[in-house]
């Protein structure tokens, strides 16, 4: 692995306590940034933290509830106070609450919308004045191929994806004159948590239309992450790649 690409730079990871986030933390930790892991949980960011820290990685943890307006204002201003810059910003916290549109239940759709898209446009939002100051920033959000191609059982949550792909093109338009790039990933199916209680027939019709006919690591999502964070994608803004073993061309 080439390290050091990202020596100087702060990474804020919503979150970044476990499975994508998680190991997206650990690949921009090791190519040298100084990390912000953001958990709902403060105790869960402390542990992987903490873990990082073993690793000989720069890294602090905050507790935040992406779906809250100040939770996101008063993260970023810490990770300012205490680590001197925003640099980096991978809005990657999300939930699933999967059912047939039919039973639905109103809660489940707000819940997943507070968290997975105006999450994201709360920390954005948040970052944007300092990385405007700066002129540089390099903001990912981790979507999904099913915001691209939809999902029984997913409405919310495809709806929150497809939501975070238009906001990640306006936010890309808004702030590319300033030096800060946009970018979306969207992952299919990918072995954590959130997907581990799937029911097989599920994770087979997945692996069925995928090409690659494996499920995808975090690891596989990181690398991506990381190139978009990187100066080698510095004429890169508002696209959206696809991690998914060829499942949607
Ligand atoms: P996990 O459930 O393993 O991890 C999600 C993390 O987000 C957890 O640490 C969780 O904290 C945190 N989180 C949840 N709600 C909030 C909140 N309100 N504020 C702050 N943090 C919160 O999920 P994955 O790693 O699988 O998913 C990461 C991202 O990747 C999500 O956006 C997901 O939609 C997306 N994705 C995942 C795919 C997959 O196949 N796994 C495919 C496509 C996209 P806690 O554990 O304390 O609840």
């Amino acid at each position: 692995m080439e390290c050091g690409k990202l020596k100087g730079r702060v990474a804020i990871v919503t979150g970044g306590a476990r499975g994508i986030g998680k190991a997206i933390s650990e690949r921009l930790g090791a190519e040298g940034a100084s990390l912000a892991i953001v958990d709902i949980m403060k105790e869960a960011a402390e542990e992987a933290a903490a873990d990082l820290r073993g690793k000989g990685m720069n890294a602090m943890a905050f507790g935040a509830d992406v779906s809250k307006p100040k939770d996101a204002e008063a993260t970023v201003q810490a990770v300012l106070d205490e680590m001197g810059s925003v640099d980096i910003l991978v809005n990657n916290a999300g939930i699933t609450r999967d059912t047939l549109m039919m039973r639905m239940s109103e809660a489940d759709w707000d819940l997943v919308i507070s968290i997975n898209l105006k999450g994201t446009f709360n920390f954005t939002k948040a970052v944007m004045r300092p990385m405007m100051k700066s002129k540089y920033g390099k903001i990912v959000n981790v979507a999904s191929v099913v915001g691209r191609m939809g999902n029984p059982g997913q409405a919310n949550y495809a709806a929150s994806k497809a939501g975070v792909i238009g906001l990640t093109k306006t936010a890309a338009k808004e702030l590319a004159a300033r030096n800060i790039t946009v970018n979306a990933v969207a992952p299919g199916y990918i072995q954590t948590d959130m997907t581990k209680d799937l029911p097989d027939q599920a994770k087979d019709a997945f692996l069925t239309v995928t090409p690659m006919k494996r499920p995808g690591s975090p690891a596989d999502v990181a690398g991506v992450v990381f190139f978009l964070c990187s100066h080698d994608s510095d004429y890169v803004t508002g696209q959206v790649v696809n991690i998914d073993g060829g499942l949607l061309m």
